[in-house]
């Protein structure tokens, strides 16, 4: 981010003066309070300046690639999760293959009767037992899948960011986001509440350009 030579005036003010209140600044620079509040909120906003209530502003000291690093990593998986689309461990590689095209998506995620995650089928998982030439319509996707404990799990309360180096440092398009069900994480009993994908990331990618820092 540019900053303009006013915005650069008024940081220079608080490097020197902070904390100092938007009237000194105003006072300082010669304008009124109400021009400068479009630049004190950029400033504020990038965190380039802190503002307290009462106590005025004072620099941060945060470089705006540190800002926006730090926007990076507040990101959630929660707030960025998609809908989860799930086939039963008993459908057959046909029906998943259906699903896949039917719901638009590249991942499906397996689960039991008791909608445990059990599995992960992928689009080339389905291609390789369409090569291999089996009998699609009635081998089972148990037979086929990525199954637990091999699984890359995602959860909500973790960051994008860290979602997002699992899909690059394991190679793969999507996550299922899970709570975990015991309460003895042993035995890795999951509900499926969601899924990252690579263009859930994307999403995030291009809201983080739009944001104004
Ligand atoms: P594609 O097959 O379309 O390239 P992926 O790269 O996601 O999709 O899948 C590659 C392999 O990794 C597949 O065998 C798939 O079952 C497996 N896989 C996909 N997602 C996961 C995951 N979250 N955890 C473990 N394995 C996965």
């Amino acid at each position: 981010m540019e900053l303009t030579s006013r915005q650069q005036k008024i940081v220079e003010i608080v490097k020197d003066e902070g904390p100092i209140t938007g009237e000194s600044i105003a006072e300082k620079l010669n304008l009124t309070r109400a021009t400068l509040r479009p630049d004190l909120a950029i400033l504020t906003m990038s965190g380039i300046l802190d503002a307290r209530p009462r106590v005025g502003y004072f620099f941060s000291g945060k470089t705006t690639m540190q800002a926006i690093g730090e926007s990076i990593k507040n990101k959630l998986v929660n707030d960025y999760k998609s809908v989860p689309i799930l086939v039963k461990e008993s459908s057959t590689v046909y029906e998943a293959i259906c699903t896949m095209f039917l719901e638009d998506v590249g991942t499906l995620f397996v689960v039991n009767d008791h909608s445990h995650l059990v599995g992960v089928v992928s689009r080339k998982d389905l291609l390789r037992s369409a090569i291999g030439r089996q009998e699609l319509e009635v081998i089972p996707v148990s037979v086929i899948m990525t199954r637990m404990p091999n699984l890359i799990l995602t959860f909500p309360d973790e960051s994008l960011h860290a979602a997002a180096t699992k899909l690059i440092q394991f190679q793969i398009d999507a996550l299922p986001v899970v709570k975990p069900l015991a309460s003895d994480s042993a035995a890795q009993k999951y509900e499926i509440v969601g899924r990252i994908t690579k263009t859930s990331i994307t999403k995030a990618y291009v809201e983080l350009g739009s944001e104004e820092l």
